[in-house]
This record gives C-alpha cells, structure tokens and sequence, in this order.
C-alpha cells in the first residue's frame, strides 16, 4: 500500500472538480481523477500532472462504479478522501433559455417526471451508489473523509424566508436534488460517526462552471476552497454544510 494519501474526485474532469482535484495534487494526494468520459478525465490528468489518474467514472451506471472501485483497490487498497463532486443542472433547459424560464417549466405542477429522474439519478442516488461501493475503500484509510457538494440552493431553510433572492427558482428538479443530497449527508456522517469517518457538505457558491452556462460569478479557486479545506481538515467536525466565506448554511 503506498504511503500518499489517495483522493478520488468524481466529475474531475472540468469545473469545480478539475480545481480540487488540481488543489489535492499540490497536496500531496494521489488524485483519481473521476469522469464518465474516459478521454476527458485522461486530457484532465495530464493537464494536473503524474499524481492525477484518469478513472473512468460514471456515478449512474453501477457497472462503471464497481469497476472504478475495484480498480482503486487492486491499485491502492484504501481511499482517504471521497469527494461527491458530480451533478448536472437540468438535462432539458434550451441553451437559449434563461434559468428563471426553465424554472418556470419546472415546478412541482409541469415538471417532466424523467426530467427529476435524469437530475436525482446523478446527484442523489448516483452519491448513494457511489458512497456504497467506495466504503469499504475508505474503511481501510487511518481517517476517512467525505465531502458532498452540495449547494446553498437547497437549504430548506434559506428558501422558507421570502427574503431569500434565489426562491423563486426553487424547484424539484436540480435545487431539491441538493436537499436530498443534504439529507443523504446528515444520514452518511450519522451511519459513520463511530467509526470516525466524517461526512460534511459544501456549497461552492455561484461559480464560472459548465454548470450554468459560466454565468457563476466565482471563480474555480473560489468554488474549490471549501470542499478542498473540508477535505484536508482531519480534526475537523462532521455533519457540517458550510461555504467559504458565508460560515455554516443552515440545511
Ligand atoms: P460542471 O463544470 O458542469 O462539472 C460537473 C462535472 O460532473 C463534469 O465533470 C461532468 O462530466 C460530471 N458529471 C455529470 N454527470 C456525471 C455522471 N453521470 N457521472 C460522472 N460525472 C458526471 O459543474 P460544476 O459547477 O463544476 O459542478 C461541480 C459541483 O458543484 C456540482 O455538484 C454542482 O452541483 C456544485 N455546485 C456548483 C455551483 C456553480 O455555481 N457552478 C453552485 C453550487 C453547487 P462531463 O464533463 O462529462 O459533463
């Protein structure tokens, strides 16, 4: 077993995971650079350098995840770091559409049913799939940890008070796929708190990615930092949801 610790990132191939992964390297981690698109995640990795592996990724197929996992245990017997980075947006939204017009067509009353499917497929039961298959990996690290992505866009709370500016797009389809994601995140840090492995979200913020057509205002150094801080905080809490600046985001 070698003595780097290993990271594996999923959707590192571009945005907000390409960035951690980047920032794991710089680190000293072995990175398992994760993407659904084999080539993509190859270019990513070397674009990173030698301690970033392209590992063909898809968190919505279970064969690709079973492959992934064993690959990562034939290669390095242990993870020492999960980050649930992967999400889509929508998978129906016009690229001439603004997000206030897709959100339109997508509350609880119009939603298209395959359309929530699509978006819970990856970022919910995806992390879920994925977190099963990687846990045994992450048994056999010394201190385990996990990072949810998540987003402010899902905080229960936040879109209860009327004063808050992004309600009105707050919708089954990607924001309450965060909620889930939220939810999965309190389930996760509660199953592994006695065995010392932490389970925490973070939100990126509003971030330059693919994601929402690079409208974000933040950058991918920005959106990086609290997932990598989470992520290299041994001592740190679990069952957290926190963002750079904004501190603790109420779930
Ligand atoms: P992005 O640039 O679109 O990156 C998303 C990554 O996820 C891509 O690598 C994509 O792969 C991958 N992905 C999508 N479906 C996948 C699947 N089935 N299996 C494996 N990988 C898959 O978006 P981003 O902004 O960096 O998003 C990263 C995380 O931050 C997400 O969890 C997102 O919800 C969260 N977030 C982003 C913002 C923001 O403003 N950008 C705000 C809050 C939260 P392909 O390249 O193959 O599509």
């Amino acid at each position: 077993m070698q003595d780097k610790p290993v990271a594996l990132v999923t959707g590192a191939n571009q945005g907000i995971g390409l960035q951690i992964a980047r920032e794991f390297v710089g680190h000293g981690f072995t990175v398992l650079v994760g993407s659904r698109n084999f080539e993509r995640g190859v270019a990513a990795a070397s674009e990173i350098g030698p301690d970033a592996i392209a590992l063909q990724l898809d968190v919505t197929d279970q064969a690709s995840i079973t492959a992934a996992a064993d690959r990562i245990g034939n290669e390095f017997g242990r993870l020492d770091v999960l980050v649930q980075n992967a999400a889509i947006s929508n998978t129906k939204k016009r690229p001439d559409q603004s997000v206030e017009d897709y959100a339109k067509t997508a509350r609880p009353s119009n939603v298209s049913l395959d359309e929530m499917r699509a978006v819970w497929d990856t970022n919910v039961f995806g992390v879920l799939a994925v977190y099963q298959a990687m846990l045994p990996l992450l048994r056999k690290a010394p201190q385990a940890r996990i990072v949810n992505v998540s987003s402010g866009a899902g905080s229960l709370t936040r879109n209860s008070d009327p004063a808050f500016s992004h309600r009105p797009i707050f919708g089954p389809v990607y924001p309450a796929s965060k909620t889930a994601l939220n939810a999965l995140t309190v389930a996760m840090a509660i199953e592994l708190e006695a065995e010392g492995i932490k389970v925490n979200a973070v939100s990126p913020g509003f971030t330059k990615t693919n994601l929402n057509g690079y409208a974000g205002t933040e950058t991918v150094e920005e959106g990086a930092c609290e997932a990598v801080r989470v992520a290299l905080d041994r001592d740190g809490p679990t069952g957290t949801f926190t963002h750079a600046t904004l501190g603790t985001i109420p779930w």
